[in-house]
């Protein structure tokens, strides 16, 4: 019976460590499809610019198959240095917005221009350069948590790491942790918890120090506390940059420079958050489940429900 189980154990083992090799390879051959498709210009020079720049999307048409649009043409701006946080059910094609400024993607039809560059007619690496994201799920390496913070900046050195994990409020964690900033994270070292995790992926923007963000709000439930202390980072990073946020909390619309709600691929609503409570809209309605908790996530916005 034990002779039975050791080979086993060794087993499972053998296929975590196998499987986990297999999604690393995928992510590869993800990346690698995702640049194969998106390729510069001939003659492509790098973005050019001089602080936080101004972000336009111009009746942007996109489709991920050619059957079924998924953007109807949006348009907007995020002045310098200003926030728009986009609003919507699930499957409106928030994340599309964010996937199309980062060029993950070319739009169908219109533009989308940073300082008036059209992201088509520029280096795609310098594009990239310029964002910083906070995804909503953070793929952490299995490596050290500090090589998981200097992951933007790799030369930057460990004072910098501590630095940006200070400004995250990820620091004293870490430093609580046996090895510290040496202890192995991802799937094969410590887990961290979806909070931690975002945590991370904000050291990481702030040490990157990108004219332009983009935050997407992790969906997963954090406790309120968590989540307060979450928006007052995200608020940190986003000081003085071009920041789109794909939002699922009140905190961070109350303040946007503008907010977009998006259904189906159409904008069916924007302005400021007084402005769109007091029509008593789509939004407004979002805002009442949400006081209300009623949608079950007490402060979060309900569009995490289709
Ligand atoms: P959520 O709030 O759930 O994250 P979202 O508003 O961000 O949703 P998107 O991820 O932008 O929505 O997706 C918009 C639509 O595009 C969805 O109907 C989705 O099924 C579709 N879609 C997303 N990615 C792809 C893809 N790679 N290929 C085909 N369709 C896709």
């Amino acid at each position: 019976m034990i002779q039975l189980y050791i080979p086993l154990g060794f087993l499972g083992v053998l296929y975590r460590e196998i499987k986990q090799s297999l999604t690393d390879l995928d992510k590869m051959f993800v990346l690698l499809e995702k640049e194969r498709e998106i390729a510069d210009a001939p003659g492509a020079t790098d973005l050019r610019l001089e602080g936080p720049p101004t972000v336009r999307f111009e009746d942007v048409r996109f489709s991920y198959e050619p059957a079924r649009e998924i953007l109807h043409g949006i348009s907007f701006e995020i002045p310098a240095g200003k926030t728009v946080a986009v609003v919507g059910p699930s499957g409106s094609g928030k994340s599309t917005l964010a996937r199309l400024l980062y060029r993950f993607y070319d739009v169908n039809q219109g533009r989308i221009t940073v300082d008036g560059q059209d992201v088509r007619q520029v280096t795609q690496s310098s594009v990239r350069q310029a964002i910083g994201i906070v995804p909503q799920d953070t793929v952490l390496f299995n490596d050290s948590i500090e090589y998981n913070i200097l992951y933007g900046r790799p030369d930057a050195g460990h004072d910098a790491a501590v630095q940006a994990a200070q400004a995250a409020h990820i620091h004293d964690f870490i430093s609580r942790l046996p090895q510290g900033y040496a202890t192995t994270v991802g799937e094969r070292g410590l887990k961290l918890s979806g909070g931690e995790k975002q945590r991370v992926a904000i050291a990481r923007t702030l040490l990157k120090n990108p004219p332009i963000v983009i935050f997407d709000e992790a969906t997963s439930a954090l406790d309120s506390a968590n989540e307060r202390a979450i928006q007052g980072e995200l608020k940190t990073a986003a000081r003085n940059k071009t920041s789109l946020v794909i939002a699922h909390r009140l905190s961070t619309v109350v303040d946007a420079h503008e907010i977009i709600v998006l259904e189906h691929g159409h904008i069916v609503e924007r302005g400021r958050h007084a402005e769109l409570v007091a029509r008593g809209g789509v939004y407004a309605g979002m805002w009442a489940l949400q006081q209300s908790g009623a949608d079950g996530a007490g402060d979060r916005l309900g569009n995490g429900v289709a």
